[in-house]
């Protein structure tokens, strides 16, 4: 499948058209930014782990059942996904108390949630991409509420087989962020990336941090940590 013109760059992302206007390329890059492309940087490799885990992670969530953009990874950087329009929510789960969460709510990072919770992000830069509950969500048109009960589904689904997936490598899945998107027929399939970009993933035994929380909080071993858990995976997988 050929590259063909740039339609999009991203913060970590770049988005090319193909010959197919059912088919683009993301092609994944070392650039980091966080607290809405405040603090900017480069963590070395991780485009590399970030398309390679998150192929890896849709691959195994398609054989559970859930649908996904993945078709094929066309080299360690670039993968071949299904065109969608993304719904313009950032769909987050949490299984512990972190980020977000414990500020807005004054809990302590780490304390255990009986069930998970879902929340919705607007996904829109200029606002800062501000936290909405589901009757906002509508009112701005953001999904059908069909569509938000599919999108509510796959991400429980999605949550309980990855923390499953990683608990078996050694990891607890804390928190993470989704995206969704239609394809043309207005099938909901999942779709962006699952990376320690956007999932938080500390070690079971010492809880330290495996995920771009290093980064964003200046802790050093930025790399390490995202080469860390790509190798628990891909030992997990062999
Ligand atoms: P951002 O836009 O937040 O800077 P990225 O750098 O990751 O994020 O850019 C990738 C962009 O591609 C995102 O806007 C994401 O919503 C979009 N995207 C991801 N998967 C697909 C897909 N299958 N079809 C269309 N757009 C997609
Ligand atoms: N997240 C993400 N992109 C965002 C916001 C959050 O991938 O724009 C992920 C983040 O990595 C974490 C989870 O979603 O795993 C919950 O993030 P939180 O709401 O705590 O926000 P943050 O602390 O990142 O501001």
């Amino acid at each position: 499948m050929e590259q063909k013109e740039l339609l999009y760059e991203g913060k970590a992302k770049k988005v090319y058209a193909t010959d197919d206007p059912q088919q683009l390329i993301v092609a994944y890059k070392d650039d980091a930014t966080a607290f809405n492309g405040l603090k900017k940087g480069t963590i070395t490799g991780k485009g590399v782990i970030n398309n390679q885990m998150s192929n890896l992670l849709m691959q195994r969530l398609e054989k559970a059942g859930v649908p996904t953009h993945y078709i094929q990874e066309l080299s360690p950087r670039e993968t071949l996904v299904k065109k969608v329009s993304i719904v313009p929510l950032e769909v987050i789960v949490r299984n512990i108390a972190a980020g977000s969460f414990s500020k807005r709510y004054g809990v302590d990072e780490g304390v255990v949630f009986d069930a998970p919770t879902l929340e919705f992000s607007y996904k829109n830069d200029d606002l800062g991409d501000p936290l909405i509950n589901t009757s906002h969500a509508l009112a701005l048109k953001l999904a059908t509420p069909e569509e938000l009960e599919t999108i509510r589904k796959y991400a429980l689904q999605v949550n309980d087989f990855l923390k499953q997936l990683w608990s078996e490598c050694g990891v607890i899945l804390v928190d993470f962020k989704l995206e969704f998107g239609r394809l043309s027929d207005g099938t909901i399939v999942l779709a962006d990336e699952i990376s320690p970009d956007t999932c938080r993933l500390w070690d079971e035994k010492t809880h330290e941090k495996l995920d771009k929380d290093r980064f964003r909080r200046d802790m050093g071993g930025v790399e390490d940590a995202y080469e860390q858990v790509m190798s628990r995976l891909r030992q997990h997988e062999a």
